[in-house]
């Protein structure tokens, strides 16, 4: 479970997220989809603890990520956008040593070490250096090492980015077989089939703020559109709200709530 209550993120006096409530329930693969500079990268530091919220608070099943980061860390797997690794290890030497600092013991450790090495189809190069890898590889790595401690909540930075099609089936399919096993998973991704294909239920967020919050179906009917495609919605949507940021501008200085912006309710 991941709770948001208010929370908002400046950078100086640029306001990169802005009061966001959101719930994401166990057993949920949710999408964070947005344009560049929306606040999804910011949003994904401060549910891992890598940036504080500016206000509001943040919690992991329960655990506030800012006053109580340590039991909050061990609910948490993060798979960043870019791999952070250790050039001169090897994938199976990083795999022990994120065994060992989530305290795993040997067994525990060998165990699922062999899992996520067969999950992640990592045998062909785990003894090699990290450093000989190309980016697929680390991605999967990263996987791999994310996932060693069975984590409750599962936070990802662009998904699928450098994999290989291949790569991609096998991440969706495991993410699915997660959320189903009822883990928490938050994923921002520019790739709207990858969210059409396997999220329960997306956040649109742009400029900071929370635009749209619900299942495909729930902003299918919103657009009133019979469109399937969710690139085409995921347009419609973010056309909708400029169209209307301009009409506002010409037409008054008060801007008008979106009919997009609530999650329930007739638009
Ligand atoms: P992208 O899809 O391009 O990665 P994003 O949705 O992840 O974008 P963020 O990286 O969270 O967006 O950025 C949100 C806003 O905050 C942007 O306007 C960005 O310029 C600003 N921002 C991000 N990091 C910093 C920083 N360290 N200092 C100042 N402003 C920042």
């Amino acid at each position: 479970m991941i709770q948001f209550e208010n929370v908002t993120r400046r950078y100086g006096g640029k306001i990169a997220v802005s009061e966001l409530n959101l719930e994401i329930p166990p057993g949920q693969l949710f999408a964070f989809l947005g344009p560049n500079g929306a606040g999804k990268t910011t949003t994904i530091k401060m549910i891992v603890g890598l940036l504080r919220p500016s206000s509001g608070t943040i919690r992991l099943c329960g655990h506030d990520v800012t006053k109580n980061n340590s039991a909050a860390n061990r609910l948490l797997g993060y798979v960043p956008d870019v791999p952070y690794l250790y050039d001169k290890l090897s994938g199976s030497e990083f795999l022990q040593f994120i065994a060992e600092m989530y305290g795993l013991d040997r067994r525990q450790t060998a165990e699922r070490i062999a899992e996520q090495i067969e999950a992640f189809r990592l045998q062909e190069f785990v003894e090699d250096l990290t450093e000989s890898y190309s980016h697929g590889m680390k991605q999967r790595l990263a996987f791999a090492a994310a996932m060693l401690h069975d984590p409750r909540v599962l936070v990802i930075d662009e998904p699928m980015v450098g994999l290989d099609p291949r790569s991609v089936r096998l991440v969706k399919d495991l993410l699915r077989a997660k959320a189903a096993q009822g883990q928490t998973i938050f994923m921002s991704t520019h790739l709207l089939s990858i969210a059409e294909e396997i999220a329960d239920r997306v956040g649109i967020v742009d400029e900071g703020r929370l635009k749209f919050l619900g299942t495909l179906d729930e902003l299918r009917r919103k657009l009133a559109t019979h469109e399937t495609s969710l690139e085409h919605l995921y347009l419609s949507f973010t056309e909708a709200e400029r169209l209307q940021a301009d009409q506002n501008g010409a037409t008054s200085q008060v801007p008008t709530p979106s009919p997009l912006a609530r999650e329930d309710g007739p638009p």
